[in-house]
């Protein structure tokens, strides 16, 4: 297991399903997208949408590509050729 990163703060929490995990599974909070109080990650840092992420419950690290973020949106329209 890897340690908890120096980042992470409990502060700054995102609610991302584990990829290596998955300890979301069979909890009906999480099943309904809704803010689990158990099934959580620290949000260590993000990039425009891509947010830098790092389960506490198996210390695993990945990067979540929500789409969507803080610096704006993508411009995908222009090119749908
Ligand atoms: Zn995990
Ligand atoms: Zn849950």
């Amino acid at each position: 297991m890897l340690p908890l990163d120096p980042q992470a703060d409990i502060g700054r929490r995102a609610w991302v399903t584990c990829p290596n995990c998955s300890d979301h599974q069979g909890c009906a909070t999480c099943e309904e997208r809704r803010r689990c109080t158990r099934h959580w990650r620290y949000l260590l840092s993000n990039t425009g949408s891509m947010l830098h992420l790092q389960c506490p419950t198996c210390t695993y690290v990945w990067d979540h590509e929500t789409g969507f973020g803080a610096s704006g949106r993508r411009n995908r329209a222009s090119d749908g050729r």
